[in-house]
């Protein structure tokens, strides 16, 4: 049985008595530059997608935290609520359609539109070479870290289209510039992803929803201490003898870029990878 619906609403979300989903939201008065607008983050309830709901939250934006695990979703709302951040809370695997489905009720019902998409959700569920990788594996990789973001986007991009504006940020990865040898198909999926850039950037123009890309260099979280299982921090450093600047950025450093990108500041930016990894591949 699903846990009790829980709800404290002010500001723009609307009530959810009656959700099959357990929620919980919470306004505040909006200030800030992303005041009044509507923000969805998958994979936003740890590492750099929490970072991301975070800071979009407190630049003023109500936003829509998501992942695969509810106790996941109900602790990261928990503390954004804690810190009176405008947070609303709904499982959301981005591989499985009937999640996406309920992620675009959610935003329907309760923010009545949406502004800004950040697709953070990624996976790598092998540490391996791309000829060693089972047709399972390629197609987890492909479905969540490349086909999710499109499908997504797709399902949500009425509600962008009614507001006659929008921005859109995908996460990417520096191993789409360098690829890391024990991370073959996941290198090759974070490649496709700047393509996918270039291309919404392409197509959405015209409806003035803007696409970029967000490319992390290592970043401290869970998810970089699974795919470089045996690594101490100074041999990853080593590793990247490129890190100009010497340390492993934190879930933060990404998070600035993205409200960044949704801000009118950069109204006038689509199509850009950009990344903060402590290097650039250009220089
Ligand atoms: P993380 O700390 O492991 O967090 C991953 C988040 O995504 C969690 O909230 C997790 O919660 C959720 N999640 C995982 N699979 C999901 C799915 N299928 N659908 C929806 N949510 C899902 O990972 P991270 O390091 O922040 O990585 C975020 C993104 O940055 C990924 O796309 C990754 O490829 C990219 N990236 C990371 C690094 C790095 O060094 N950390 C570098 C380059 C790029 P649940 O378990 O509850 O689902």
């Amino acid at each position: 049985m699903l846990p009790t619906v829980a709800c404290i609403h002010r500001g723009l979300f609307r009530s959810c008595a009656g959700l099959s989903v357990r929620m919980i939201s919470r306004g505040i008065g909006q200030k800030g530059i992303l005041a009044n607008r509507v923000a969805v983050v998958t994979g936003s309830t740890d590492g750099i997608g929490f970072a991301i709901a975070r800071r979009l939250a407190r630049d003023g934006a109500h936003v829509v935290v998501s992942s695969r695990k509810q106790q996941n979703v109900d602790r990261a709302v928990a503390a954004l609520q804690g810190e009176g951040l405008s947070v609303v809370g709904t499982v959301c695997h981005v591989g499985k359609a009937e999640d996406r489905e309920r992620l675009v009720d959610t935003v329907v019902e309760h923010c009545g539109g949406l502004d800004f998409l950040v697709c953070s959700a990624g996976v790598n569920p092998l540490v391996g070479s791309t000829l060693g990788a089972s047709e399972q594996v390629w197609d987890k990789i492909l479905e969540v870290n490349v086909k999710a973001p499109a499908l997504m986007l797709s399902q949500l991009l009425p509600h962008m289209e009614k507001r006659g504006r929008g921005a859109v940020i995908l996460v990417s990865s520096v191993s789409a510039y360098v690829p890391h040898v024990e991370l073959g198909p996941y290198n090759i999926s974070k490649t496709a992803l700047l393509g996918l850039t270039r291309t919404l950037s392409l197509e959405l123009a015209p409806k003035g929803i803007r696409v970029n890309c967000l490319v992390p260099g290592i970043i401290k979280t869970d998810f970089s201490k699974v795919s470089t299982p045996t690594r101490a921090e100074s041999e990853i450093i080593d590793m990247c003898s490129v890190l100009l600047l010497s340390r492993i950025g934190q879930p933060e450093d990404c998070a600035g870029l993205v409200s960044f990108l949704c801000s009118p500041d950069a109204s006038y930016i689509t199509g850009e990878n950009i990344a903060v990894a402590g290097f650039s591949s250009r220089l």
